[in-house]
C-alpha cells in the first residue's frame, strides 16, 4: 500500500462543555482522493480546523508524514506541503488575483518556478486570468472558490484540504469545481474533500468516511458506498 501521509487516531475536540467530535479515526495515503461526508453539524469542518491547527484537541493524535502535528499552525504545515482550502474561502477581499495567488507562494522563493505556477493556475482556472487585476472581493462566490483553490495550489502542496469547496455554488460553477478537483487530483495531489454534497464527491473519491454526530459512522471505497443502500438512504437523498 502507498504511504500514509495523514493520520487522524482519536481525535476529540470540544466547545465549552459540548464535544463536536468524539475520537475520530481516519488515514489519507499518497496519491488518494479521500472524502468525509456526513449533514449539517457532524463535526466536519472541527475535524478540519484541528488537522490545520485552528481548533485544540482535547484528545488524540494527528500525524503528517509520520510526525505529530498537533498545535502546529498553518503556516508550518504549508511549509510542509500540507496546504488548506477553508470553508468560505477566505480570500483578501482588498488585495487582486494577482496578490492572492502570489500570498500562496508567500513560503516559496523561486521566482521562475511560481511564475510557472501562476501560468498552471491560470490555465486551470481561465476567469482567474482574465479578471487577474480585479479585487477579490468583487469577485462572485464561484470565482472566489476558485481563487482560493487557486492560492492554496500555489504553495505546491503535497497534501489538499478542502472543506465544502462547492457550498452555496450554483449548479455549474459545482460541476466547474469538482471538475477541477479531480483535475488536481490527476496531476499528483493528494486530497482530503469534506463535503456536503456526498454523491458528486464520492463519484469521483478513492475512499470515503461518513462523520455522524462527531464519529465516523461507515467508511469504504467510494464506488461502494455510492451504490450501498444504507448510504443513498441518508446521505444521497434516496
Ligand atoms: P456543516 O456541514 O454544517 O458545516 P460540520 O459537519 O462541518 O457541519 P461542524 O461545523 O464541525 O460541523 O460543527 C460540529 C458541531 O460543533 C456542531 O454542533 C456545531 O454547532 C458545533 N460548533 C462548531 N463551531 C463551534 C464554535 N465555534 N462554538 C461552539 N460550537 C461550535
Amino acid at each position: 500500500m502507498s504511504q500514509t501521509l495523514l493520520k487522524v487516531s482519536g481525535l476529540k475536540v470540544a466547545y465549552g462543555g459540548i464535544q463536536a467530535v468524539k475520537g475520530v479515526d481516519f488515514e489519507v495515503h499518497e496519491g488518494e482522493l479521500v472524502t468525509l461526508i456526513g449533514s449539517n453539524g457532524a463535526g466536519k469542518t472541527t475535524t478540519m480546523k484541528a488537522i490545520t491547527g485552528l481548533q485544540p484537541l482535547n484528545g488524540g493524535e494527528i500525524q503528517y508524514l509520520g510526525q505529530s502535528i498537533k498545535g502546529r499552525g498553518a503556516w508550518d504545515l504549508v511549509k510542509q506541503g500540507l496546504a488548506m482550502v477553508p470553508e468560505g474561502r477566505g480570500v483578501f477581499t482588498r488585495m487582486t488575483i494577482t496578490e492572492n495567488l502570489l500570498m500562496g507562494a508567500h513560503i516559496r522563493s523561486d521566482k521562475a518556478g511560481i511564475a510557472g505556477d501562476m501560468d498552471r493556475v491560470f490555465t486551470i482556472f481561465p476567469r482567474l486570468k482574465e479578471r487577474r487585476d480585479q479585487l477579490a472581493g468583487t469577485m462572485s462566490g464561484g470565482e472566489q472558490q476558485m481563487l482560493a483553490m487557486g492560492r492554496a495550489l500555489m504553495s505546491r502542496p503535497k497534501v489538499l484540504l478542502m472543506d465544502e469547496p462547492s457550498m452555496g455554488l450554483s449548479p455549474i460553477m459545482v460541476d466547474k469545481i469538482f471538475e477541477v478537483v479531480r483535475e488536481v487530483h490527476d496531476q499528483g495531489v493528494t486530497i482530503l474533500l469534506v463535503e456536503q454534497n456526498a454523491s458528486r464527491a464520492l463519484e469521483i473519491a478513492d475512499r470515503g468516511y461518513v462523520m455522524e454526530s462527531g464519529v465516523i459512522s461507515m467508511s469504504g471505497k467510494a464506488s461502494d458506498m455510492l451504490s450501498d443502500p444504507k448510504v443513498r438512504a441518508a446521505y444521497l437523498g434516496e
